[in-house]
């Protein structure tokens, strides 16, 4: 089967690899690679940090991809010899005052309700986790099983892993979905050339909702949500796992690696296709994460960043057939598109080779927006 994959983001190129180590005939096209939200994501796979009331459904999905992420990365390291960068440390959640203490404690509450075990700590037992802890946090929330990944690791070791498959990169723009007697046929590129496929799948992030050749009941609903990061550097032991911590309302979370690089995220904008890094949102970060771990002053700045999360109207993937036979749609992760990498590659590979959408995956099917087959 010849299957051509528009966006090699996070999602494009795991269901390429999926799909390409089950015998399929893969184009991935992108000018590109790896350029959009998953050259700036944080990379953590957190899937209860994340978490809001009536989203149990994605808060299942998250957890059915964080359980497939060590063999996942393992099989990847393995068939490729490259480093995803993936820590399995956990995660930790700090309060301040009694406000985020109330709200941590919904959320152990709510996790708890879940059948979720979830580990609530006193400032000493949190600092004594994280020395460098600010001295005024009161308390905490670990969440063990909770790691990260770096995202600009993780991407090119599935980009050789799909063309050690027989994936082949195209990097070009996918102008349009060529659509033949009412089925998707193929893809026209920037340059007029078309790629004729069996299947499509439309991973183009925020940017899916533009790609032409789509009647309208069939265009994803997809918006961009910009997020600023920085990115500093450490020389010496800093912090253990990732932290997070709401700083007078707002989130702010250091993501450690163990190359020394530390993540400092993310602001959350509506504000359309614009990538601009403000001062404004370097200033805020800064701040905050100063309020977590004052010692975040001292390290190296390396680089500031902006990306767009593929937003949908219920910050829940569409995954699946779409109203046009033949294209598979596989967008809309939002926050989530690294941590639900594994498992949406399973479900779109089995849409697109399969024809069906396992279990885990039924909530997300596109036809919950009336894009449906
Ligand atoms: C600041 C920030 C922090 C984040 N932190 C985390 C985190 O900690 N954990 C987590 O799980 N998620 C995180 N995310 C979310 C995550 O990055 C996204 O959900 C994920 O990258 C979506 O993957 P994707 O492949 O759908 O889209 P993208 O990664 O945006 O990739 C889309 C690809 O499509 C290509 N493209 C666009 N138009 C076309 C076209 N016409 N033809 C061909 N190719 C095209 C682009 O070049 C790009 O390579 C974060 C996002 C941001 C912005």
């Amino acid at each position: 089967m010849r299957i051509a994959v528009i966006g090699a983001g996070i999602v494009g190129l795991a269901t390429a690899w999926r799909a390409a180590a089950r015998g399929a005939s893969v184009a991935l096209v992108d000018p590109e690679p790896a350029g959009g939200a998953t050259s700036v994501a944080a990379g953590m796979l957190a899937p209860l940090g994340e978490l809001a009331y009536g989203e149990e459904d994605l808060l299942r999905l998250g957890l059915a991809s964080r359980d497939r992420y060590p063999a996942f990365v393992a099989e990847l390291e393995d068939e490729t010899g490259l480093s995803a960068g993936f820590l399995d440390t956990g995660s930790l959640q700090v309060a301040f005052d009694a406000d985020d203490l109330a709200h941590l404690d919904d959320l152990r509450r709510f996790q708890e309700s879940l059948g979720l075990p979830a580990e609530a700590l006193t400032g000493r037992e949190a600092r004594k986790l994280e020395p460098l802890l600010a001295p005024g946090v009161r308390g905490g929330l670990l969440a063990p099983r909770d790691g990260s990944v770096d995202p600009r690791r993780l991407a090119p070791a599935l980009l050789a892993a799909a063309e050690r498959h027989g994936a082949r990169l195209v990097r070009r723009r996918a102008a349009e979905v060529v659509v033949t007697g009412g089925a998707a046929t193929g893809v026209k590129l920037d340059d007029g050339t078309v790629l004729a496929a069996d299947r499509v799948l439309l991973a183009a992030g925020p940017w899916s909702g533009g790609v032409g050749g789509l009647p309208p009941g069939a265009v994803p609903p997809v918006r961009p949500v910009k997020g600023q990061v920085v990115r500093l550097r450490t020389r010496v032991p800093f912090l253990n796992r990732t932290v997070r911590g709401l700083v007078r309302g707002s989130s702010v979370y250091l993501v450690p690696r163990a190359d020394g690089e530390v993540v400092v995220g993310a602001t959350q904008e509506e504000l359309g296709f614009d990538t601009r890094v403000t001062a404004g949102g370097v200033w805020e970060l800064l701040r905050d994460a100063r309020e977590l771990v004052p010692g975040v002053t001292e390290l190296e700045f390396t680089e500031a960043t902006a990306g767009l999360r593929p937003g949908s109207p219920d910050n829940a993937p569409l995954m699946g057939p779409s109203a046009v036979p033949g294209l598979v749609l596989g967008t809309g992760h939002y926050r989530n598109g690294v941590l639900l990498a594994p498992v949406s590659a399973d479900v779109l590979a089995s849409a697109l080779l399969d024809g069906t959408v396992p279990e885990v995956g039924r909530p997300f099917l596109p036809e919950r927006f009336g894009v449906r087959a």
